[in-house]
């Protein structure tokens, strides 16, 4: 087998890649087609693949007797277990994979503020649920990324996403390496990226990459990756950032003035106060390191998680938590 050079990225095939839409239309998304040069897509219809053509009757979630149903209204037909059905033979087939981006709100492949309606009569009131794709994906992958296409024009939301997409897919690199150094090196260059998302995860997986117990790699190894999923369920908060950061300012304690000290302490709590981006804080660091020739800083990931072109500060400022 040959590994991908790049992140596989499954995409729903109606965000820019075919007129798949029920009615026969795509959808267009600027991050989908911004990211195409650093990852590789898989583009997948679920609804085609359950025999569904285009155009098509909708389909919608109903819930039904305890359980939700992916429902046609137009023929009456339940094709839940279809869809069900068509999940589990994907992902079984699926040999290497490091995230999702889904078509949000859609009964198959949503994952968040779907519809679903409480009853099958036109008139009953609707709650939120995920697509029984989407359900799917989030259950079997729980340690993935995996997101929709309108969640991602949230500038935090992108960020922890592409974050986790290329640190899950560098750490795929590790486990085919068999090689524990692999594994501590991999530990050593992410220490202040996972301390800024969570120091006590952080602690726990230099514990578990030092392997003092002379554990096989392949036990290391699948330890190693519950633990990763810890720590990147949720985006960093400001405050372990700053607390990375602090530890990163420790290695120029002796090197800095007081007034240098002064300014990146104001410029920590100008980032806390949301005046200036993660960037400024991070970038004054960087410039330091440089000075100081700290390579071990320097070859960190928490300056570039991933690639630098892909940084897009705009935001449309909503849906972070929806
Ligand atoms: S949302 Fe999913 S099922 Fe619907 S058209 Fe797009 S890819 Fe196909």
């Amino acid at each position: 087998m040959s590994y991908s050079s790049k992140p596989v990225v499954v995409v729903s095939k109606c965000i820019g890649f075919e007129c798949c839409r029920y009615n026969g239309q795509y959808i267009h998304s600027d991050f989908v087609n911004t990211l195409k040069p650093y990852v590789n897509y898989m583009s997948i219809c679920p609804e085609m693949e359950i025999g569904l053509g285009v155009p098509r009757g909708t389909l919608r979630l109903v819930s039904a007797k305890d359980q939700i149903e992916l429902f046609q209204p137009s023929t009456g037909k339940d094709y839940t277990e279809e869809m069900l059905n068509f999940s589990e033979d994907f992902f079984s087939s699926l040999q290497e994979i490091d995230g999702f981006i889904l078509k949000s709100r859609s009964p198959s492949c949503g994952i968040k503020d779907v519809k679903i309606y409480l009853g099958k009569e036109k008139v009953s009131g609707t709650i939120k649920g995920s697509g029984i794709f989407g359900k799917a994906v989030s259950g079997r992958f729980p340690h993935l990324p995996v997101e929709d296409e309108g969640r991602l024009t949230n500038f935090r939301v992108r960020e922890h996403f592409l974050t986790k997409l290329f640190t899950m897919f560098s750490f795929r690199q590790v486990k085919y390496s068999n090689s524990i150094s692999q594994l501590a090196k991999f530990q050593s260059y992410n220490k202040y990226l996972l301390m800024a998302y969570h120091q006590r995860e952080q602690k726990a997986l230099g514990k578990i990459a030092a392997n003092h117990e002379n554990m096989p790699f392949n036990k290391v190894v699948e330890e190693y990756e519950k633990h990763l999923a810890m720590a990147f369920a949720m985006p960093p908060r400001y405050t372990t950032l700053i607390n990375s950061m602090m530890h990163i300012l420790g290695y120029f304690s002796d090197e800095l003035t007081h007034e240098e000290k002064a300014f990146m302490l104001d410029t920590f709590e100008k980032y806390k106060d949301k005046k200036v981006p993660l960037s400024v804080p991070l970038h004054i660091l960087k410039s330091y390191a440089i000075k100081y020739k700290q390579t071990y800083l320097l070859d960190q990931t928490i300056w570039n998680p991933y690639p630098a072109e892909l940084v897009d500060i705009s935001d449309s400022g909503k849906m972070e938590n929806s």
